[in-house]
């Protein structure tokens, strides 16, 4: 089995494969396409719908003390206010004088930014601040009382919401709100696919706290965040905590920790845990002019909760499980197969259909079952070319069970049962194909781990 390496050509050949098989296309194609904007086609947004679903259940589901929410977008300028994001949401913006290349200042090496130079090695202007957030209007006319941002981070929806949540669920402290949605940001460079861009998807959940009690739960929320990447198979070897030193911590933090992925360009950032402290509420309270303590009632206390973040990307994640599936695997003398080892649970196909020739009623029984099978999973029936090859489309998109329907079907009953990973084939009774399926997602490990 092939590692996956740090490689530009495995990067491209993800592109071409999402692009080709219907994962992800460039946002607008016809007209060219719109730099760092994707679309996600067919199987990209089964894939992505799986993710989240799999992080909600996570996140919500598992735990009674975490509810929901799902805020709107554009909310109250003065949340920004509040929040900081007007005054800081900044990053640094140079240019090579040369090529007029634009960078991120804090991405270039400390040698890069000490000299003044381009990673082309020509000068660099000097740095110029620049705010990332989308600026609008609400309404037709365009004067600054009617200016609005679209949200760079979902987390504020939820600290606005803390004390309707309080008040309407029966939720106590500790406990936590969790949210995904788009959110948008002015990057001054989008690169390596969707993993940086100006629209994407956030999976965030904030935990509030007592003050006494936030490195308590910073160190749980750590440990069930990691646990997690393990749980939806990804490659725990490519997977690390990068501890933010005190020169890098946000203005409103008091630690931080990034969960970094071995991407094929490198390890960089997929999700965030911080402890936010009383910094969030305290803000609000203030700009908005409301109480937003807690009481205890238990305790007769009230106080302003911490909050312990959890924030990832969904769109990011989508592109640590495509790069973490993708393998050409050698497969016999000179043949190699592509295939995207998803875990069973995110595959955006579970089960594919063949009947193993279209006549001599093949056709039809492959279709019955097939059609017996979908109240139960994602299927997709096939009945073109030769049987291997249909395996092999799958398996390039990474559908972990097939099911093939022969002439031994009609006299026994019986299907072939065909195992992504090992390629593996069983026979099985119509009648526990269903029950085969489930018993081996749940005991599902990638190879090799
Ligand atoms: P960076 O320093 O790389 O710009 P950040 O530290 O500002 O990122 P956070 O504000 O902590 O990022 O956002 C939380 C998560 O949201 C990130 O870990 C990442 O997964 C995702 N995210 C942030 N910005 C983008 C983006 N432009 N495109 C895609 N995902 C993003």
């Amino acid at each position: 089995m092939s590692e996956p390496r740090v490689d530009p050509k495995v990067m491209e050949s993800i592109v071409s494969l999402c692009k080709r098989r219907g994962f992800i296309f460039p946002s607008s194609d016809i007209y060219g396409g719109l730099s760092s904007a994707w679309d996600y086609g067919p199987l990209g947004v089964e894939l992505k719908n799986r993710v989240e679903r799999f992080w909600w259940r996570e996140m919500t589901q598992l735990h009674d003390e975490i509810v929901g929410l799902d805020a709107a977008i554009m909310m109250h300028p003065r949340v920004w206010e509040a929040s900081g994001h007007v005054e800081n949401f900044d990053d640094l913006l140079v240019e090579d004088t040369v090529t007029n290349e634009r960078f991120r200042f804090d991405h270039l090496s400390a040698e890069q930014r000490e000299k003044m130079v381009s990673p082309a090695g020509n000068p660099l202007s000097a740095p110029r601040k620049f705010n990332l957030m989308f600026k609008t209007h609400l309404g037709p006319v365009e004067e600054s009382a009617s200016t609005v941002y679209l949200r760079p981070e979902t987390a504020q929806g939820i600290y606005v919401n803390f004390k309707n949540v309080v008040q309407t669920s029966r939720v106590r402290i500790p406990f936590g709100i969790a949210q995904v949605g788009k959110a948008f940001r002015n990057e001054i460079v989008t690169k390596n696919f969707i993993f940086r861009t100006c629209e994407f998807e956030q999976m965030e959940m904030q935990y509030f706290v007592h003050p006494s009690e936030d490195e308590k739960w910073f160190d749980f929320w750590r440990a069930e965040r990691m646990a997690y990447y393990d749980k939806i198979g990804i490659r725990p070897t490519h997977l690390r905590w990068k501890e933010h030193g005190p020169d890098e911590l946000a203005h409103y933090a008091k630690a931080a920790f990034d969960v970094e992925y071995l991407f094929p360009f490198g390890w960089s950032e997929l999700e965030g845990v911080h402890n936010r402290t009383d910094f969030d509420l305290s803000r609000h309270a203030e700009y908005s002019g409301k109480d937003l303590t807690y009481l205890d009632d238990q305790n007769n206390e009230r106080y302003v909760p911490y909050i312990i973040e959890t924030s990832a990307g969904l769109t990011r994640s989508v592109l640590m499980i495509l790069a973490d599936a993708y393998e050409e695997e050698a497969v016999g003398e000179g043949d190699v197969r592509t295939v995207l080892r998803f875990h069973p649970e995110v595959a955006p196909i579970t089960v594919g259909v063949f009947p193993l020739v279209k006549k001599d009623g093949l056709s039809e029984l492959a279709r019955d079952i097939e059609r017996g099978l979908r109240e139960s999973f994602t299927t997709f029936y096939d009945q073109g070319g030769a049987i291997g090859r249909r395996y092999r489309r799958q398996d390039e998109i990474g559908t972990p069970y097939c099911i093939t329907i022969d002439y031994e079907t009609k006299e026994n009953g019986t299907v072939t049962l065909r195992f992504r990973d090992s390629m593996e084939q069983i026979r099985v009774p119509v009648g526990e194909v269903e029950a085969k399926i489930r018993e081996a997602t749940k005991a599902y490990r990638r190879v090799g781990l």
